[in-house]
């Protein structure tokens, strides 16, 4: 059975919380809270919020306050609010709707009402968090797509630019993967594709960013170095040649390079990945090339 979504409700009034998580019990993983700066704490924690049902008339911080601070925060942005309150004039739920709530609930409540709202609101957000996963990953591997991956790079070019980090580029071709397909079939040769793509996960840092962005290319963001970046892509083909996915043995050439400011476009240090990977087919494959900083390529030796 799915995990019950969690629905945080918060309100000042002790007995306004017990009954809103009364009606909604058995429903939602319900969190509470008592005033504002509680709930944009407990907004924060994961698992995060599918809806916050919040009380507008709270002392120090007002529902108001609450909601735009929520809706001004990237990490919270995107929870559905539903304002619950005593005020029913129609520009107070204008207000509301206005500073970006989805809803609006007058008390006193009535439970049926309220639960029909709640489940309402929570199935669009899961849709919209569905659709969002979908826009943004493979979905043979669940690996980060090329949009995903395009939009990444960009931004932490544009950081490396403004001298606040290093980026550095892998890029990973299975070597001779036509071949698999053909002999094995494309059943198994989808199974390596997934068994790799694991494998390049497990074997990263939460902040690179891992992506598919060909049939059999994948290619990982790496803040850091030229060195590290290169250290790491030797393990990494240590590791896949030890792997045998799907019961087979495969190799993969990869291609390495560190961007810098002299070109704030990354499609460049993309192009300079791939032709790293060239070389290193043309080398014979299974082996890590690094692009150099300018138009020379330096070979690395393959360190099998
Ligand atoms: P090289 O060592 O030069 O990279 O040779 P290669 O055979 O790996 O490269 P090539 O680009 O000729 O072939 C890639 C193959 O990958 C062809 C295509 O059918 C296969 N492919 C692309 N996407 C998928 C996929 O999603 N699943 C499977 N099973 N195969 C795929
Ligand atoms: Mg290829
Ligand atoms: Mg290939």
């Amino acid at each position: 059975m799915d995990e019950l979504q969690t629905v945080l409700i918060v309100d000042d009034v002790r007995t306004n919380n017990l009954v809103m998580a009364q009606c909604l019990k058995g429903l939602y993983q319900i969190r509470e809270a008592s005033n504002g700066h509680d709930c944009l704490r407990e907004a924060r924690r994961y698992p995060l919020p599918s809806l916050i049902l919040l009380d507008v008339i709270m002392p120090v911080l007002d529902g108001y306050e609450v909601c735009r601070l929520l809706k001004s925060d990237p990490v919270t942005a995107d929870i559905p609010v539903i304002f619950v309150t005593a005020k029913d004039a129609d520009e107070d739920e204008q207000k509301g709707l206005e500073l970006g709530a989805v809803d609006y609930i007058t008390k006193p409540i009535r439970p049926a009402i309220v639960r029909a709202r709640v489940s309402t609101h929570v199935q669009l957000k899961q849709h919209r968090d569905k659709l969002q996963f979908m826009a943004l990953h493979d979905q043979l591997t669940g690996l980060y797509n090329r949009r995903y991956f395009q939009e990444s790079a960009e931004q932490r070019l544009a950081k490396v630019c403004r001298n606040t980090s290093h980026l550095s580029v892998v890029m990973i071709d299975v070597d001779h993967f036509k071949k698999i397909n053909d002999e094995h079939g494309h059943d198994k040769g989808d199974m390596v594709l997934q068994q790799l793509a694991a494998l390049l996960k497990a074997n990263t840092r939460r902040e690179d960013v891992v992506a598919r962005i060909g049939g059999e290319e994948f290619v990982i963001l790496m803040d850091c170095a030229l060195e590290a970046a290169t250290y790491r892509s030797q393990r990494l083909l240590h590791l896949i040649v030890d792997m045998c996915p799907a019961g087979l043995k495969i190799s993969c050439s990869l291609g390495v390079v560190q961007a810098n400011a002299k070109h704030p476009d990354f499609s460049y240090w993309l192009k300079r990945a791939d032709q790293a990977v060239y070389q290193a087919k043309s080398r014979g494959r299974n082996c890590v090339v690094v692009a150099g900083d300018e138009t020379s390529v330096l070979l690395e030796e393959p360190s099998l």
